[in-house]
């Protein structure tokens, strides 16, 4: 969302596999975590609220069989149904009335017509029609039906039987990019105020917990001197499974817990059971852009964790 804001990123393009027909969403792959789950979910989400606008870029045909994804248009013999056919002309000699391919006019590098023996200039010479030759049945034929062709099983089948799914592009909309600048602006303001305490601070870094696993965080803030540390987080809307979720890395590292809530609220019932040693700090940011210890706590909205609630699972410090 950062680089679609600062216009490092343009969008989030589809790639399709032109071999499988498999779709992904590589920027979007490269800028999350596993744990945040399949990018197009997450580019979906966002774009449910309202922080992406999704603009057409193509249309994907699945297979009614394999549910393999791209299936490719093929024309088809209206007879046997085989995909297996050619465009070509059809002739027809105006004086005899005769009517046959180009093969039977053809005779050596002589034109001449089947049936009246006429010897003839050109093909030009002859009337002639699109027409479509199968061969698989011989068939000659006008037009040929519309098919799709899966790239895995090979099924041949009429468009209407296959799923449609639409791909699109991703761009950030001026809701999106007012929430970016929110949340940077809250971390800048954690940033700042971690300095003024002369705390060497890293920005969007990892922190190794105890088991060695690389843990993303918003900021981590030492004091050398009296050796003390906090990991900080910013949500606009924390859970109580966030906060669980920052906690349970400030334990493992000893570290001081600072959370930031942008929207001046906490979800969830227990919070302060959350915190048995009184390591988790939260902090409210102000419309005026201050941190103040003054938030509010809601119940949980939706009962099932909304998508609010998954938007912020994107910006938390992860932990397995
Ligand atoms: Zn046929
Ligand atoms: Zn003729
Ligand atoms: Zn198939």
């Amino acid at each position: 969302m950062t680089d679609l804001w600062e216009e490092s990123l343009n969008g989030i393009q589809p790639t399709v596999d032109i071999k499988t027909g498999k779709v992904t969403y590589p920027e979007a792959n490269a800028r999350l975590d596993e744990q945040d789950g399949a990018p197009v979910d997450v580019l979906e989400m966002l774009a449910e609220q309202d922080r992406l606008h999704r603009e057409f870029q193509e249309k994907q045909y699945i297979c009614p069989r394999c549910e393999t994804k791209g299936m490719q248009y093929t024309s088809a013999c209206p007879s046997c149904g085989s995909p297996e056919t050619i465009r070509t002309e059809r002739y027809r000699h105006t004086e005899c009335d005769h009517e046959g391919m180009e093969e039977q006019f053809v005779d050596d590098d002589d034109i001449v017509c089947p049936e009246c023996e006429i010897g003839l200039k050109s093909l030009d010479q002859l009337e002639s029609d699109a027409a479509n030759s199968c061969q698989n049945c011989d068939l000659i034929f006008e037009s040929a039906e519309h098919r799709l062709r899966c790239r895995d099983c090979h099924l041949v089948t009429q468009p209407t039987r296959a799923a449609e799914r639409i791909l699109y592009q991703y761009y950030l909309t001026d809701q999106g990019a007012q929430w970016v600048e929110e949340q940077l602006t809250a971390r800048q303001l954690v940033v700042e105020t971690f300095k003024n305490r002369t705390m060497r601070t890293e920005i969007d870094t990892t922190v190794r917990t105890s088991s060695g696993e690389e843990i993303p965080v918003h900021v981590y803030a030492q004091d050398e001197l009296l050796d003390d540390h906090i990991i900080a987080a910013v949500h606009e809307r924390p859970y109580e499974s966030d906060i669980a979720h920052l906690l349970t890395v400030a334990v493992d590292m000893d570290a001081h817990a600072l959370l930031v809530t942008t929207s001046g609220t906490v979800v969830g019932e227990d919070i302060d059971q959350l915190d048995t040693d009184g390591r988790l700090t939260i902090l409210e940011m102000t419309s005026d852009g201050v941190l103040q210890r003054n938030y509010e706590t809601i119940a949980d909205p939706t009962a099932q964790n909304s998508f609010v609630g998954r938007l912020t699972n994107i910006f938390k410090p992860q932990t397995s």
